[in-house]
């Protein structure tokens, strides 16, 4: 069995758990000032609008076991848990974000999903975006930005507002400044051996999307990596590297502890997530040029070229992996499903077949929100590490 270590974390470091309670209070604060407030799910949603509007955006993906158990008492048992916590956080008054929000923006990405915002709907506006099934089907752009045009009608509506296309270039260059800080701060795990845990930059990028003073944000994020550039400098280059681990699959926010933590406990660095926790679509800003002339198709094209498991064929998501694997300098592949994720699992016999035929070794771990499989993981990811 791989020898366990406690991680190296800095003395002011905050869970996740423990950053989304203190956004809360930002966000009564906000609300009290009479702000305006959209809850987001997906990294199909086009901020950029909601930023347009003078509106917050806020991130009401749901954690916790408890919250995917209060989840079941409307929707299936068998259903991912990310769907039902936040069904579950929301319906049951668990979640203040969903409170706080005057309205959600939210996508038909999996069947799971969309079936649930139905329900969603009946609590609070939802506005929900039809996403093609695919990117290269035939008419599937023009759909698409017809959906994002009318994401700017029903916030205008919604809102009593008028959103123009200047607005939309503006929200559209801040939004690209704010990719570039996070694409800056991930690739930190490109260095080697890397001056970070994967646990840390998870939950950094996590935590910080409840920075909703995004120059703030931006501001952070630019210090703490030219900080954690300074500490490779001084402290870490020339030193041995440990096994490096590239993470992709489902969304890892609700199993931070549970998988991403545990595999640099067991002797790993996370160095890099191509997943949604991940730089996936930080490294494709939306073309200014374009938005000059046509803000609304510059919005749209960007966004379709998203690399989730929903679409299909879903190639660029392959070819994304093969880049990071080569950049990160990756030595192994750790891909985490959630319970009941098809599309994902589906794609897994692909991920793990592309993976192999680079050489480098894979494995996946089938996982909830629930601690009663920790063991089994444990064994797994250790068993894993050692061979590399
Ligand atoms: S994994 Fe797919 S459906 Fe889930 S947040 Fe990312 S883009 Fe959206
Ligand atoms: S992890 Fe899979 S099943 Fe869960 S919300 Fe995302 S795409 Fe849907």
């Amino acid at each position: 069995m791989a020898e366990e270590r406690v991680l190296d974390l800095p003395e002011d470091f905050e869970t996740f758990p423990e950053a989304r309670k203190k956004a809360f209070l930002s966000m009564k604060e906000l609300k009290e000032q009479g702000r305006r407030i959209v809850g987001v799910f997906c990294t199909y949603t086009p901020w950029e609008l909601i930023e347009a509007a003078d509106a917050v955006a806020v991130n009401l993906c749901g954690i916790g076991d408890d919250n995917a158990q209060l989840g079941e008492r409307d929707l299936p048992q068998n259903l991912c848990p990310l769907v039902k916590a936040s069904y579950g956080g929301a319906a049951n008054d668990r979640c203040p974000f969903f409170y706080f929000a005057d309205m959600v923006l939210a996508e038909t990405t999996c069947d799971g999903k969309k079936k649930m915002y139905e329900l969603m709907g009946q609590l609070k506006h939802c506005h929900i975006m039809q996403l093609p099934p695919g990117r290269y089907g035939r008419g599937a752009l023009e759909f698409w930005m017809k959906e994002v045009e009318d994401v700017r009608s029903d916030l205008e509506d919604f809102y009593g507002i008028t959103i123009t296309d200047d607005d939309i270039r503006r929200a559209i260059r801040l939004r690209n400044r704010e990719r570039k800080a996070i694409l800056d701060f991930y690739e930190i795990g490109k260095l080697k051996p890397t001056p970070i845990t994967g646990y840390e930059i998870n939950t950094v990028i996590n935590a910080n999307d409840f920075q909703f003073d995004l120059e703030e944000k931006i501001r952070y994020l630019e210090n703490r990596t030219a900080e954690l550039r300074q500490k490779y400098e001084e402290e870490c280059k020339g030193k041995p590297s440990r096994p490096r681990i590239l993470i992709t699959g489902c969304p890892t926010q609700g199993v931070l502890d549970k998988v991403i933590k545990r595999v640099e406990e067991l002797g790993a660095d996370i160095v890099g997530f191509e997943n949604c926790c991940g730089p996936r679509e930080k490294k494709d800003p939306i073309d200014e040029e374009l938005a000059e002339t046509d803000p609304i198709r510059a919005i749209s094209e960007k966004y379709l070229r998203v690399n989730c498991s929903v679409m299909s064929p879903n190639p660029g998501r392959l070819e994304a992996m093969q880049q990071m694997i080569e950049d990160y300098q990756v030595d192994g592949v750790v891909e985490v499903l959630l319970t009941a994720c098809h599309t994902f699992a589906i794609e897994s016999v692909s991920v793990r077949n592309f993976v192999k035929g680079l050489g480098i070794p894979y494995t996946s771990i089938t996982t909830d929100y629930s601690p009663s499989d920790q063991a089994q993981i444990d064994t797994r990811l250790g068993a894993f590490i050692e061979m590399l």
